[in-house]
């Protein structure tokens, strides 16, 4: 019988309302670590309950005075960081270095909504007409709420939740249920922070939570992150009971080689990007398209760098490469590449058969690549969210871009290349919403917006930045007349 994780509600611990649950497993051990509550929509009638209450006294206290909770949140989480990147690794996989470095992104978040009190000032004109100013006012909207993937236990609802409360709103995270613990963790220390009751609150559960979310009344608007296939389902019915959703999806993102790149730097960074994470990075790299010569001149180094990275537990520090997140997906993964193999891809590297030492009943898979790669099989098409590199080769930079377009998803796509012209036709024809020169996951910075683009974006503003400012504020138009004659008449 291990631990069932609690909700955390109105300041307080609550046991779910839903009697089912749900394991929650070291992906390198194959072991439970606790469970997690199902969920039930009673758990989002309550939290939002609760959080909408807290709005009426939340949204009148000072931006100025709502930021120094983040303030006190950033040093609680930068005090906490090797306690939660384990917590982190330990659930999710990835190693402990890599959990760190999410923190930072985290971290980096709540530092740029510290900046409220400036981000929220909006427009003044005086004399409209004579005696009459027009202004706009941003003001919160209510309750937010965020829905997380696996893949970033931490960073992830730090893209939205810190804006969010900042702007006045009150606010539900519902982490993954495949990685509950870390957030259940960042919770804990939260409550030092002693924010008013309801302002935060966090609900775990998987999808009867997650459809609760998307019709209660009192949660105008939703940000979401994870596969495609839910990321249309939460923006069709998250808009269709009238709230504004955000909702970033799946990827396939490609790295344009040319015959003019450097080839040492090129290797080590896509290399990097593609097996980094054990490839579930949502800026992974999963496709190399090499133009013309390059082909020769970094297909063997990839398949050497890759091949020397090691695949085990990402608790250990020599270790690059933790498991995937579930056998599931494991099982998923190896189908994949057996599908690529099938449709006439070479199999250049091999991690289907990868052992770990002391850790036979882990979701192990080593880096794979796939050469000679038909952008018209399934295997190219599809987001397979694991170690695998394919590569396809064309002869020029606009048949690379052409594919590129063809896409589907449009979360990100890189080019390396000497060539400023290269370059720049690049940035400037790809459909995509983050563009990398020269980088391999071109992850923008907390004060850029996250910009994911076709189907691997559904709505209009980003995550991130101004863009989740404008997302957890609504502009109030003002019109306003004074006359001295009244006041004098007074
Ligand atoms: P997922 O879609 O399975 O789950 C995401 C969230 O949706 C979870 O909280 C889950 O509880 C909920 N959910 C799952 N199925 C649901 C359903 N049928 N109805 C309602 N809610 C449901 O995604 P995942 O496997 O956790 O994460 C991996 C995916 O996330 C990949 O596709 C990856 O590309 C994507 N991702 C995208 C970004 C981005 O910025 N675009 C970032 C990270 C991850």
């Amino acid at each position: 019988m291990s631990t069932i994780l609690k909700n955390y509600i109105n300041g307080q611990w609550i046991e779910s309302k839903s009697d089912a649950t749900m394991s929650v497993i070291n992906p390198a051990t194959g072991l439970r670590i606790c469970r997690v509550p199902a969920g039930c929509s009673q758990d989002i009638e309550e939290a939002a309950g609760w959080a909408n209450q807290a709005w009426a006294g939340w949204r009148n206290t000072p931006a100025t005075q709502r930021v120094q909770y983040l303030f006190k949140m950033k040093q609680i989480l930068e005090a906490h960081t090797d306690e939660i990147a384990e917590i982190c690794t330990k659930e999710c996989g990835k190693t402990f270095a890599e959990s760190k470095a999410e923190m930072t992104r985290a971290v980096e978040n709540i530092e740029v909504a510290c900046g409220i009190p400036t981000l929220m000032q909006s427009v003044f004109s005086e004399d409209i007409a004579t005696g009459v100013d027009e202004f706009v006012i941003r003001q919160p909207l209510g309750v937010g709420a965020c829905i997380s993937p696996f893949n970033f236990p931490i960073m992830i609802p730090f893209w939205f939740m810190p804006y969010a409360i900042a702007c006045g709103n009150t606010y539900i995270v519902k982490p993954s249920e495949k990685v509950p613990m870390t957030m259940t963790r960042i919770f804990e220390l939260f409550e030092t922070l002693n924010l008013p009751k309801g302002v935060l609150n966090m609900v775990h559960g998987g999808r009867e939570t997650v459809d609760a979310i998307l019709k209660h009344p009192f949660i105008p608007a939703i940000s979401f992150v994870g596969s495609t296939p839910v990321a249309k389902h939460v923006y069709q019915t998250g808009t269709l009971h009238g709230k504004r959703v955000q909702s970033q999806g799946g990827a396939k993102n490609a790295v344009v080689v040319m015959p003019d790149a450097d080839a040492e730097t090129t290797v080590k960074i896509i290399v990097d990007s593609a097996f980094g994470c054990a490839g579930q990075r949502c800026l992974a790299a999963s496709v190399v398209i090499t133009v013309g010569e390059a082909s020769e001149k970094v297909t063997q180094n990839i398949i050497a760098l890759a091949q020397s990275k090691k695949t085990g537990n990402g608790m250990v520090a020599d270790v690059d490469m933790g498991p995937v997140i579930t056998m599931e997906s494991k099982e998923r993964i190896i189908k994949l590449i057996q599908t690529g193999i099938d449709e006439g891809a070479e199999i250049l590297l091999d991690g289907r058969d990868v052992k770990v030492t002391g850790f036979e009943d882990g979701n192990f898979i080593g880096p794979t690549i796939l050469g000679k790669v038909n952008p018209d099989s399934e295997v190219y098409k599809t987001e397979i969210f694991g170690p695998v590199l394919s590569i396809v080769n064309v002869e020029t930079l606009e048949e690379a871009i052409d594919l590129i377009n063809k896409n589907r998803y449009g979360n990100s796509a890189c080019i390396f290349t000497r060539s400023g012209a290269a370059a720049r036709k690049f940035r400037h024809n790809a459909l995509a919403g983050n563009i990398g020169v020269n980088i391999g996951v071109a992850a923008p910075m907390a004060f850029f917006p996250f910009s994911g683009w076709k189907e691997s974006f559904f709505g209009d503003l980003h995550g991130q930045s101004s863009h989740a400012v404008e997302f957890y504020t609504q502009t109030k138009v003002v019109i306003e007349r004074w006359n001295e004659e009244w006041s004098r008449k007074f």
